[in-house]
C-alpha cells in the first residue's frame, strides 16, 4: 500500500515536472537518448500508466506485454523509481543506422516519375499539396481512364509515412503500386481491381520529417514545422485534443499541433479525401503486428462497427496481425487521420503497423522489405476484393439538384436505423454492409423522397432512386 502511494506520488510529482517543460527547447528533444524494453502484468493498465508519462512509445508486443519506449536519461530514472519492469535497454549510440535501401523522398519521387511515364495509361502522378520546407507530396493514381474522374468507379485510399522513422511503410504503398502496375497485363484479378476502381496511393506523407530521419536523426517521427514539430497523426481535426490521446507539450512525440489540422501534410490529405470521398483507407505505419480501427478515444466504436470491425478482423487474419481499436490494443487516441475520415466522409478506414517488435523500425533491408511486403500483400487485396462484394452503390440522377443534401437512412430487418449514409455531391454513394435484408430511405432533410426494401448478397448490388 504505501509503496504504491509513493509510487503514486512520484508518478504525479513525474508528469507535473513534465508539463512544466512546456515551451521547452531543442535540447530537451535531442536528450532522448535510451530506448527501453518494458514489461507489464496487465497490459492495457501498464500501458495506460506509460502514457500519462508522456514517453515516446514506439512499438508494442502485446502478445508478450511489453512496450518500446524512447526515453530521455531522466524519463529512464523516473520509469525506475516507478518500479516499472525494464527488461532491456539500450544507448541510441548502439542503434544502427537506417539502411540506407529504404527510401529517401527525392527517391520516391524519382521512382514515382519513372512509373508514371512508364505506364501513363493507368498510372498518373498528383502532387497533392506541400509541407513546410517546401517538398511535394505525392498521389499516384491507378485506374483505366486514368486522367478521368469516372463516377460509376468507387474510390480506395492507400497512405503511408505519418511517422518518419517508420521507414517500412512506403515500401508496402510502392509495393501496392508496383504489384498493380507490373501485373495489369497479365494478371486477371490485378486488372480488375484496376479497371472498377480509382486507386489513390500515397506513399510518403511526412516527407521532411523522413529527409530529418536520412540526415541523422533515425529515431525522428515529427514533421519538422516550428523547429520541434508535430504528431500529424494526432493533428487532424476530429476530437483533435479531446482525450488525452495527445500531447500538447510542444517537445512531445504525439505534439498535436498549435490548432486542429494546422500542419500541411494533414491539410493535403484532408484536401484529397475530400475529392475523392474513398470507401476504404489503409494508413501503414510500424511497429506492432497489429491492425487498428476507429474510434480511438477509450470505450468509443463507430456507429457502423458490425461492418467496420468484422472488415478489420478479416484483414487482421489475412496477414495474422490482431485487430482492435487503438485503446484496445495501445492506448487512446485523439486527432488521428481514421477517426477524421470516418467522421467527415464515412470513409471505412484501418491503420496496418507492420513489422515486429524485435524487428522494430528499421530492419535490415534484405532481410525483411520483400517478406514484409509479400505478407501485407494479402491485406491490402482483401480491400480491393471488398469494393465489389457485399453492399448498395448508385448514382442518383439528374433530377436531384445539390446532391449532398440528400441522406439515404439504412435500416437493418429487425427496423434499427444502421447508418444515416450522406450522398456525394456528384450523386454516388456506396454504402458497404453486411448480409442481410435492409431498406434503405432517401430523404432530403428529414422528409422522405423514396423508399426501397433490397436484399443485401455477398456482391456488390446497384440501386436506384
Ligand atoms: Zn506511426
Amino acid at each position: 500500500m504505501i509503496k504504491n502511494i509513493v509510487a503514486l506520488l512520484l508518478l504525479v510529482a513525474f508528469v507535473q515536472s513534465a508539463r512544466s517543460h512546456s515551451g521547452a527547447n531543442h535540447f530537451q528533444e535531442t536528450q532522448r537518448s535510451i530506448y527501453a524494453s518494458i514489461k507489464f502484468e496487465d497490459y492495457p493498465k501498464g500501458m495506460q500508466a506509460i502514457q500519462k508519462l508522456d514517453l515516446d512509445v514506439t512499438g508494442v508486443d502485446k502478445k508478450n506485454k511489453i512496450a518500446d519506449v524512447f526515453v530521455t536519461t531522466e524519463q529512464y530514472k523516473a520509469l525506475k523509481e516507478l518500479n516499472f519492469r525494464i527488461i532491456e535497454n539500450k544507448s541510441s549510440k548502439a542503434l544502427k543506422a537506417v539502411d540506407e535501401k529504404y527510401k529517401s523522398p527525392d527517391e520516391i519521387e524519382a521512382i514515382l516519375k519513372e512509373w508514371e511515364k512508364e505506364n501513363s495509361d493507368i498510372a498518373k502522378l498528383h502532387i497533392i499539396g506541400q509541407s513546410s520546407e517546401g517538398r511535394n507530396i505525392y498521389a499516384m493514381k491507378i485506374s483505366d481512364n486514368v486522367s478521368l474522374k469516372e463516377d460509376g468507379e468507387s474510390a480506395i485510399l492507400f497512405n503511408s509515412m505519418h511517422h518518419a522513422r517508420e521507414v517500412m511503410s512506403p515500401e508496402v504503398t510502392l509495393d501496392i503500386i508496383e504489384s498493380l502496375i507490373t501485373n495489369y497485363k497479365t494478371d486477371a484479378k490485378i486488372k480488375n481491381y484496376v479497371d472498377s476502381n480509382e486507386i489513390w496511393v500515397v506513399p510518403m506523407i511526412n516527407v521532411d520529417g523522413n529527409a530529418k530521419v536520412w540526415s541523422g536523426s533515425s529515431m525522428w517521427r515529427k514533421n519538422t514545422n516550428y523547429g520541434h514539430g508535430v504528431d500529424i497523426n494526432r493533428n487532424y481535426p476530429y476530437l483533435w485534443g479531446t482525450c488525452n490521446g495527445s500531447s500538447g507539450w510542444t517537445w512531445s512525440s504525439t505534439y498535436r499541433g498549435p490548432t486542429a489540422g494546422s500542419e500541411p501534410e494533414s491539410k493535403a490529405l484532408m484536401n484529397l479525401v475530400k475529392t475523392i470521398r474513398p470507401v476504404f483507407n489503409i494508413s501503414y505505419h510500424s511497429y506492432s503486428e497489429i491492425v487498428i480501427y476507429p474510434m480511438g478515444c477509450s470505450g468509443s466504436r463507430t456507429q457502423t462497427k458490425e461492418v467496420v470491425e468484422k472488415i478489420g478482423k478479416e484483414i487482421g487474419e489475412s496477414i495474422q496481425y490482431e485487430a482492435g481499436t487503438a485503446w484496445e490494443l495501445l492506448y487512446s487516441v485523439d486527432g488521428s487521420d481514421i477517426d477524421w475520415m470516418y467522421n467527415a466522409y464515412q470513409v471505412i478506414p484501418y491503420v496496418i503497423e507492420v513489422n515486429s517488435r524485435s524487428q522494430g523500425f528499421q530492419p535490415n533491408y534484405d532481410k525483411w522489405r520483400d517478406k514484409t511486403v509479400q505478407r501485407n500483400r494479402a491485406a491490402w487485396m482483401k480491400l480491393l476484393d471488398r469494393m465489389s462484394q457485399s453492399g448498395v452503390k448508385g448514382q442518383l440522377d439528374a433530377t436531384y439538384p445539390s446532391p449532398e443534401s440528400y441522406q439515404i437512412e439504412v435500416r437493418t430487418e429487425a427496423g434499427e436505423i444502421f447508418q444515416n449514409y450522406r450522398i456525394n455531391p456528384n450523386g454516388t454513394f456506396h454504402i458497404v454492409l453486411n448480409e442481410g435484408k435492409y431498406t434503405f430511405t432517401l430523404k432530403k432533410g428529414r422528409s422522405t423522397v423514396d423508399s426501397k426494401v433490397v436484399s443485401v448478397e455477398s456482391s456488390l448490388k446497384n440501386i436506384n432512386f
